[in-house]
């Protein structure tokens, strides 16, 4: 049964239109293709959905075109952000999304949320300009942006920083109830064993109580293999170390590649293998 819920389209930042994706996936002999871009934000940028009813439009279709031999699903990969994009409800009915993972790659400092929803809320262009002065970008292929907005938005605390995530983790889960977690501890990927060590018992007390968070609202994490594809990680997101823990909490585990390209849908970098030598009981592979 392959399957892969976590694909970026030209639609927001991937290559290929999604009819490709879709060529692809069946020469690979999946059985099931979700899509899932990056949801709209109110400022200038590169990575996000433009064209919002096109996207849903072209996959609804691409769902009727293909039904028989491929199960095509549509979906949204949200950024939540308090103070930008709290409820993903609003998308959910508008699009009629099948499914959703709720991501977290833009933090803003707790302290500057509600100056940040003003600007958000602003009809002014020139002042949504400076959303992106107020966020924290922990993704991008550049460690000098994530240093930069570690000193800019944190002055530096990468406490305080990692802290901020993880809540703004936590409180998506529990607002939202995203049917996949997104890159739980992304926040590693730019780290690189400088600021801290992933083994530290602060930081990994953080990490299990998201993990906690998950296995309440009972939400599919995802296992996502791109970090170690691009080399950007030395481990999936989340890392080994800490599959054991989510098998016995139970938590459902869906394993992504977060494809940007056609070809990157099927690299899986040994994921179910590794999932089935630890013996992980739950794993999802068709939504
Ligand atoms: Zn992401
Ligand atoms: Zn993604």
């Amino acid at each position: 049964m392959l399957s892969n819920y976590h694909t970026h389209s030209c639609y927001c930042d991937g290559k290929g239109e999604p009819s490709q994706f879709v060529d692809y996936a069946i020469a690979q002999g999946f059985t099931a293709l979700g899509f899932s871009g990056h949801s709209p934000v109110p400022f200038p940028n590169t990575f996000s959905i433009k064209d919002y009813d096109g996207y849903c439009n072209e996959i609804r279709s691409l769902k009727e075109k293909y039904a028989g031999s491929i199960d095509i699903k549509l979906g949204l990969e949200f950024d939540y952000v308090p103070g930008m994009l709290e409820d993903f409800t609003p998308f959910i009915e508008k699009g009629g999304l099948e499914y959703t993972i709720g991501s977290v790659h833009l933090i803003p400092n707790p302290n500057d949320v509600e100056a940040l929803r003003q600007l958000c809320d602003s009809e002014d262009v020139e002042e949504r300009k400076q959303i992106p002065y107020h966020l924290w970008f922990i993704d991008g292929p550049r460690y000098e942006t994530y240093d930069n907005g570690l000193r800019h938005i944190f002055g530096g605390d990468i406490r305080a920083g990692v802290r901020a995530y993880f809540h703004q983790e936590n409180e998506m889960i529990v607002r939202n109830h995203p049917t996949i977690v997104g890159h739980p501890d992304k926040i590693l990927m730019h780290n690189r064993e400088r600021y801290f060590s992933s083994s530290d018992k602060w930081y990994r007390d953080l990490f299990y109580e998201t993990l906690d968070v998950i296995h309440e609202t009972g939400c599919i994490c995802e296992l996502n293999t791109r970090g170690l594809y691009k080399g950007r990680h030395t481990d999936f997101y989340p890392s080994r170390e800490h599959l054991k823990r989510m098998n016995e909490l139970g938590i459902p585990i869906i394993v992504s590649t977060d494809a940007h390209q056609p070809t990157e849908l099927d690299i899986f970098e040994g994921a179910y293998e590794i999932l089935k030598e630890i013996g992980y009981k739950n794993i999802i592979t068709a939504l």
